[in-house]
């Protein structure tokens, strides 16, 4: 196996003061990267700041031999963003590799989430990933070279019982990675999600109030965890997310899950689906009833890498159920 270097390249990654983010600077630095290692130092609810978290990892960095500063501004507002990506660009002149991972969790269960539990969450996983995406894009589309990951999450893609908030702050990183992923196309900028799975200091924020919920509970009692025996440290989250972020990666507008060791493809797709008979007279509700089988169906998919492409693929559906030729 080659290894993978980083040498000249200039990285942000956002909360790495702690658990994965810390986890991925401490790696970048060894393989030779130049890190700004940027954490805000609160709880892990979100609540207060301190600048320790950030300078412990860049000792540790500087301790290794390798290059670092601490930033402790916050992601979650535009000028925390600006001044995240200037402390690299007045550093070292320039920023190749963003790592968005700062965050937190304020569980409740959906119907009771205050707008103190659920504006601070999308603040520093939703509009985070704008603020400090976008300046850094900037740079990045300026040099003609960038590599983005956003943090994405199992509890967004497949759910997780009083997360609701923050499943859906996380559930948006697709969406703004798939469009940076195609306007960044154009200037050699290539853009992911990576839904990780750690032990970190987040687990003591999970409520267990949340087994109260049958199908949850259900589904963490028959879950297999053999697998996470020793692997559920952050490193094994980080090979994936540095390859990803590398120059020999040429992947891009995908979704990658950490998982304990294994490494998995996440994909968005859609099914061949039922067309409606040929014309201009949409369907009865009773006919979406009638043929419900057949749109539910996940037979002969397809991954649309634009809203374009999903024309496409009805069409293709149309012509193989005979309605259109
Ligand atoms: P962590 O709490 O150990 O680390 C997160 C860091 O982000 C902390 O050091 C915190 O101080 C920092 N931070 C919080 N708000 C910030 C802000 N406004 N500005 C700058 N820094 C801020 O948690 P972790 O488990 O390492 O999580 C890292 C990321 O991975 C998070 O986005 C989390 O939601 C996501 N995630 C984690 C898991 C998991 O299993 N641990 C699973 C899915 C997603």
């Amino acid at each position: 196996m080659t290894d993978i270097r980083f040498d000249g390249r200039v990285a942000v990654v956002t909360g790495a003061g702690n658990g994965l983010g810390r986890s991925y600077a401490l790696e970048l630095a060894k393989a030779g990267a130049k890190v700004v290692v940027n954490d805000l130092g609160g709880s892990g609810a979100g609540v207060g700041a301190s600048t320790s978290a950030a300078e412990r990892v860049v000792q540790e960095i500087r301790d290794n031999g390798g290059e670092a500063i601490a930033n402790a501004d916050t992601v979650a507002t535009r000028a925390g963003g600006a001044a995240i990506v200037q402390a690299a660009l007045d550093t070292w002149g320039k920023l190749d590799i963003l790592i968005s991972n700062a965050g937190f969790l304020r569980n409740n269960r959906f119907e009771d989430l205050t707008d103190e539990q659920i504006d601070p969450i999308i603040d520093v996983h939703l509009k985070a990933a704008f603020y400090v995406g976008q300046p850094a894009y900037r740079a990045m589309r300026a040099a003609g070279y960038g590599r983005m990951l956003f943090t994405g999450s199992a509890s967004a893609m497949f759910g997780h019982a009083w997360q609701a908030n923050y499943a859906a702050g996380k559930a948006a990183m697709l969406g703004l990675s798939n469009v940076i992923a195609l306007e960044g196309s154009a200037y050699g900028i290539q853009s992911n999600v990576m839904m990780p799975t750690a032990s970190s200091r987040l687990e003591g924020e999970m409520t267990s109030g949340y087994m109260e919920i049958p199908q949850f509970a259900k589904s963490f009692e028959s879950a297999d965890f053999s697998i996470t025996e020793g692997r559920m440290g952050p490193e094994f989250n980080t090979p994936l997310a540095l390859y990803l972020v590398s120059e020999e990666s040429t992947a891009t507008h995908g979704v990658y899950s950490s998982n304990s060791g294994r490494y998995a493809r996440v994909r968005i797709c859609v099914a061949e689906g039922w067309v409606a008979p040929k014309g201009n007279v949409p369907p009865s509700i009773g006919d979406i009833g009638a043929h419900f089988d057949k749109i539910s169906e996940l037979g002969n998919y397809s991954e649309p890498m634009t809203g374009y492409d999903e024309f496409t693929a009805s069409a293709n559906a149309a012509r193989k159920q005979g309605v259109y030729p």
